[in-house]
């Protein structure tokens, strides 16, 4: 049977609007193709697991990120060490924002991340939005396509000359409310704003994840999906609907 070893970075303390919903789609996805899914949840102070195959970090509020980021830091390495080897991340929000370089948090204190992605995030920096809010429709820069979630964060994001985004802005803010850039891509890591949780209404990028999760062990798919059986695509499209036509909701700084 095939298997895949996912490893959620800090489940109890980062865990905002439903992240965990990505993995129960995980969770629902492999069932179906008959992979063995092992997730591993890594907190406070424990070791790194030898085998990991997928790595999966969700948001969290500024203290939560603070509470978190320094012991991050003792998995830089071989977090690193991964990624360049090709394994796939999905890190959402705060936890982009700390694979990151730095985020400077609404204090004005600054995390220092663990530097998979070149870019730097500030709390506050767009003085005309006090926090990006609303549903958000991107498109991304890969295979992946359209993609549709939720975004609410205080923070903008910079991408560095030598980050590629994940995705344009075709509604909502993204990286910072100006560029158009949604997120960023480093190999097969994901650093995005998308909540909703993302991957439940976002098929293609769960397959997109396990597929290169499998890769990382060197297997290929073996099953197909049956795709009668999943309501994913439905979701997809209704979530699109909704961010298109709903879109009215962001508040705005008088
Ligand atoms: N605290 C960060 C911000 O507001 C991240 C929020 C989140 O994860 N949704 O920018």
């Amino acid at each position: 049977m095939n298997e895949i070893n996912l490893v959620h970075l800090y489940p109890e303390i980062l865990n905002l609007y439903a992240d965990r919903g990505n993995l129960l789609t995980l969770q629902h996805y492999t069932q179906k193709m008959g992979i063995s899914l092992n997730i591993q949840n890594i907190t406070i102070s424990e070791q790194f697991p030898e085998s990991c195959d997928l790595i999966f970090m969700g948001g969290g509020q500024d203290r939560d990120q603070e509470q978190v980021s320094h012991d991050l830091l003792r998995h830089k390495d071989v977090i690193n060490h991964l990624v360049n080897g090709g394994i796939p991340v999905l890190a959402v929000c705060g936890g982009y924002q700390l694979f990151g370089k730095s985020y400077r948090t609404s204090k004005n204190k600054t995390l220092e991340g663990i530097g998979v992605f070149d870019c730097v995030s500030v709390a506050n920096y767009n003085k005309k939005y006090t926090r990006f809010i609303g549903d958000i429709l991107i498109n991304a820069s890969n295979e992946i396509g359209q993609l549709i979630g939720f975004e609410n964060h205080a923070a903008s994001t910079f991408l560095g000359s030598n980050a590629e985004p994940f995705g344009f802005i075709e509604k909502g803010f993204g990286n910072n409310g100006v560029d158009k850039t949604e997120g960023t891509m480093y190999k097969n890591a994901i650093g995005t704003y998308l909540h909703g949780p993302i991957l439940p209404r976002n098929e293609k990028l769960t397959l997109f994840l396990i597929q290169k999760a499998l890769e990382h062990k060197s297997k290929s798919l073996q099953k197909h999906i049956n795709y009668h059986d999943l309501n994913v695509e439905r979701a997809f499209k209704s979530g699109k609907k909704f961010a298109n036509k709903k879109y009215s909701f962001m508040r705005r700084v008088k």
